[in-house]
């Protein structure tokens, strides 16, 4: 019987403990340690006006095939879900208007596509955007803000795609590598598009509106979490920080930090034959450090946004505007110039069927750029405060919510700027030559759900591999 250790107990954590038990069975024990006192990670189920409530990752890409499968492997089908058909809308130019279709996170694959949110000289600038000749890229990523910048001018990147890679990885496009979001984009430019704007255009799928985008569990996230975990038979241990991993001669002894109140004696070390490291970026810099320097340098490169999301429950049948939700580009103003303190809002209520029949009305506004630390600054009233003043300003919502809850992300998201693939190939390399260690999360190739769970089974099948070759 071996043991493998799992450090983490997010989203990545729980899937990599429950591939190990498919693929290892019996043969495998397998422990779950979590620095806090519940699993989930950025995944997080609340009470809001007694409705369960995603407060932090609400939903998952379902044009990918990593989640929308594991829900069905672990027998969750029947609390998949995808949006109504409400439209989103954004704040470009000083108004809100129609988020546009037909775009890749903003590039587009016309200029009409983008005329709404764009000046008229903003999509002339669009549409020259083909003729300029083509697109040249090294091996290196390229910055991505000043290659859209110089191709499609400021507009498109500070009304459109700078919102929306806000919502992703909450930085702006001047801060984020071309290869490390947009991959398809790069790959496209690589096969022959000669413009950008044919990139986007052949990466759109043909037939618009034909698959559900996104989806989520009804009841909350929570359920896949409960499910992975339940279904891994793993033993979890919350409240129960790795603090140092060494190796033993036969594997490897997690040591842990004192538990909260710090007066508290240290759980005693743990031995384990193989460790499979699922945590945000800095931790994974301090327990690699002694195991696997270049992966731990690399771990301590990568720079992280903080956040915040504001959940609102208001009284049934108070009014929100026809909208799924409204995204806020960074130097967006209202009439009187008074910029917002969020940078999106989502109307739950509107956007998934099961929160609009729920009861209150739901409605989560996001705080917090890179690098733009902003309201955050404040405490949680004012924070409140700040949110509901932009809930007015921009859809008219002035009633008293029943139920408010404030949750802080702080480092909540890694930015993919442009060392990062060549970062994580750093990672991985240096990983793989060290026997019984696997890393996964959402440092690695993807901050987004389905390419965290990629990760995890990627690093599961790793350990199994090693552990029985
Ligand atoms: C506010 C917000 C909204 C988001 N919305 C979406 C969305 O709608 N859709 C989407 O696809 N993605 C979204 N994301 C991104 C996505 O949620 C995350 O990238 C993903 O959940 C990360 O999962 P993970 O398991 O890799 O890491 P985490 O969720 O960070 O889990 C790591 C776990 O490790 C624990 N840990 C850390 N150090 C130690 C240690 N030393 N010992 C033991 N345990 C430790 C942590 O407590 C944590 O529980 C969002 C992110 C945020 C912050």
């Amino acid at each position: 019987m071996k043991h493998v250790a799992v450090v983490g107990g997010g989203i990545s954590g729980l899937t990599a403990a429950y591939r190990l038990r498919r693929l290892l069975g019996d043969r495998v024990t397998i422990t779950v340690f979590e620095s806090t006192a519940a699993i989930g990670g950025k995944l997080r189920t609340a009470e809001v006006g007694g409705v369960s409530y995603d407060v932090g990752a609400e939903a998952f890409l379902a044009r990918r095939p990593e989640v929308v499968a594991l829900v069905e492997e672990v027998g969750l089908a029947d609390r998949l879900v995808h949006p109504t058909k409400a439209r989103a809308k954004i704040h470009a130019g000083g108004s809100v208007q129609s988020l546009p279709p037909g775009t890749v996170m903003g590039v587009p694959a016309s200029a009409e596509s983008v005329a709404g949110v764009l000046s008229e000289d903003g999509r002339r600038a669009v549409e020259k955007e083909r003729s300029l000749g083509p697109v040249e890229l090294g091996e290196a990523d390229v910055p991505l803000g000043p290659l859209l910048r110089t191709r499609f001018g400021d507009e498109l990147v500070d009304r459109l795609v700078d919102p929306l890679l806000g919502g992703v990885y909450a930085g702006g496009a001047d801060g984020l590598g071309l290869r490390a979001t947009m991959p398809g984009l790069a790959t496209a430019i690589e096969g022959g598009a000669s413009s950008l704007t044919e990139a986007a255009s052949s990466l759109l799928p043909k037939t618009p509106g034909t698959a559900p985008v996104f989806g989520t569990l009804t009841g909350g996230l929570r359920g896949l979490l409960d499910r992975l975990l339940e279904l891994s038979g793993a033993e979890l241990r919350t409240s129960s920080t790795v603090r140092a991993l060494t190796r033993t001669p036969s594997g490897w002894r997690l040591e842990f930090g004192a538990a909260a109140p710090s007066h508290a004696p240290a759980d005693s070390p743990v031995d384990a034959d193989a460790v499979l490291l699922a945590v945000p970026a800095p931790a994974a810099r301090k327990l690699l450090d002694g195991v696997a320097p270049v992966a731990s340098t690399a771990f301590g490169e990568v720079e992280l946004a903080s956040m915040a999301v504001v959940a609102f429950a208001f009284p049934p049948g108070t009014e929100l505007p026809d909208a799924s939700g409204i995204l806020i580009g960074a130097g967006e103003r209202d009439a009187e110039g008074v910029p917002y303190a969020s940078k999106a809002f989502t109307f739950s209520s509107n956007k998934w069927a099961h929160l609009g029949d729920a009861g209150p009305v739901l409605v989560r506004g996001s705080v917090g750029r890179f690098g733009e630390p902003g309201a955050l600054n404040g405490d949680d009233d004012s924070l409140v405060a700040a949110v509901r003043a932009d809930l007015a300003r921009l859809a008219g919502v002035t009633a008293e919510p029943i139920d408010t809850l404030v949750t802080r992300w702080g480092g909540g998201l890694p930015q993919y700027g442009t060392g990062h693939l060549e970062r994580v190939n750093r990672i991985e390399t240096a990983v793989a030559e060290v026997p019984g260690l696997a890393v996964a999360g959402a440092t690695l190739h993807g901050v987004g759900l389905p390419a965290c769970v990629a990760t995890a089974d990627a690093a599961a099948r790793r350990i199994a591999e090693q552990l029985f070759v």
